[in-house]
């Protein structure tokens, strides 16, 4: 089954991707086997391809940027497009992310684009590791660029990073004092940040928010040694802003490149992926194990009854692991 949808993918059929997606989202045992085929095809099939994360705050303008950037890269940029979503945090009532259809209307009915919502929450395993064979899906069957949308509150952004090569932050310009309030941490992260709805801000403020993100980047550690973060403008479904935020990812993915640090930052992205691929499937046989099980049993009510530390419990639990039942 395995070797005729990804025949499918591979010419092109977005139905075709759109199952192997789920197959690789689904914890069903036989999905699950067919997944690893699929992943394992797909690694022969990798292409020159562009990851890029979107993140910020909900309301800011991601879906909207998405819709109208994805689309001047598959109309001007003759690219072809794919747009995923990781949405790790429980809050969902943040904004669904890519649910909103109406703002993702254009690029949707495109031809060279592929948009794929969140996955519902909690059947999956790791995120980021759902994320990075999906984008191996995705590559194989041709997309060039992909675009990760992600919420920008507490983790998320690390998430999205450990899966891309250029992380791009949008930030409302008129949210001076806000400035002080976004996490050191998002904006110590960003590659490229972007000052969204400029058609509805004031100029001044719009000068004024330039000038102070430009110097809060240029206080923050380097990201990477000899890249200070670009920081430009973008209105509603500017076709000359996109090209504008287009040239600043191209820069800087030639800059990363030209450093070296495109392949590491991959190869450090795919190292992650081995090890969450080991802690994941280690957590299930671990909590599978008839014997764990009855372990874990009897351990938790020592641990209610307050006789024994979880760090002490676990322990036993893992030493234990392969002996008779029995602590
Ligand atoms: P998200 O939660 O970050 O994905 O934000 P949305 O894309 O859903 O946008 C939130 C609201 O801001 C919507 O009403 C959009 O129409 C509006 N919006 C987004 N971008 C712009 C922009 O560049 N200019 C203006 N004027 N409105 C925008």
């Amino acid at each position: 089954m395995s070797e005729e949808l990804f025949e499918q993918l591979l010419a092109g059929d977005r139905a075709a991707l759109a199952r192997a997606v789920t197959i690789v989202e689904s914890v069903h045992p036989d999905h699950v086997k067919i997944a690893g085929e699929l992943i394992k095809k797909a690694l022969q099939h990798n292409n020159e391809s562009v990851r890029i994360g979107i993140t910020g705050v909900p309301g800011v303008g991601k879906s909207t940027f998405i819709n109208s950037f994805g689309s001047w890269l598959a109309t001007e940029k003759n690219k072809k497009v794919c747009v995923l979503a990781i949405d790790p945090s429980s809050n969902r009532s943040h904004g669904s992310i890519l649910g909103d259809k109406t703002r993702m209307e254009k690029l949707s009915i495109l031809n060279n684009v592929f948009v794929r919502p969140t996955p519902a929450a909690g059947n999956l395993g790791g995120i980021a590791l759902k994320t990075r064979e999906t984008i191996l899906l995705c590559e194989a069957a041709g997309y060039d660029t992909i675009l990760v949308e992600t919420v920008g509150v507490g983790q998320n952004e690390y998430v999205a990073d450990g899966v891309v090569d250029c992380l791009m932050l949008l930030l409302l310009p008129n949210a001076g004092d806000e400035l002080q309030g976004i996490k050191r941490g998002i904006m110590e992260l960003a590659d490229l940040v972007v000052l969204n709805k400029a058609d509805v801000t004031d100029k001044s403020i719009l000068h004024q928010a330039q000038m102070d993100v430009t110097n809060a980047l240029y206080f923050l550690p380097n990201k990477f040694d000899g890249w200070t973060p670009p920081v430009v403008q973008n209105s509603l479904n500017s076709d000359k802003n996109s090209s504008d935020i287009w040239d600043q990812v191209s820069q800087f993915i030639d800059f990363q490149k030209s450093k070296g640090n495109f392949q590491t930052k991959r190869n450090n992205q795919k190292m992650e992926w081995l090890k969450e691929a080991i802690r994941t499937k280690l957590e299930a046989i671990f909590f599978n194990d008839p014997h764990v099980k009855t372990n874990i049993q009897t351990a938790s009510l020592k641990w209610l009854e307050g006789h024994e530390s979880p760090n002490e419990i676990a322990e036993k639990l893992i030493l234990n692991w392969k002996k008779e039942p029995g602590l």
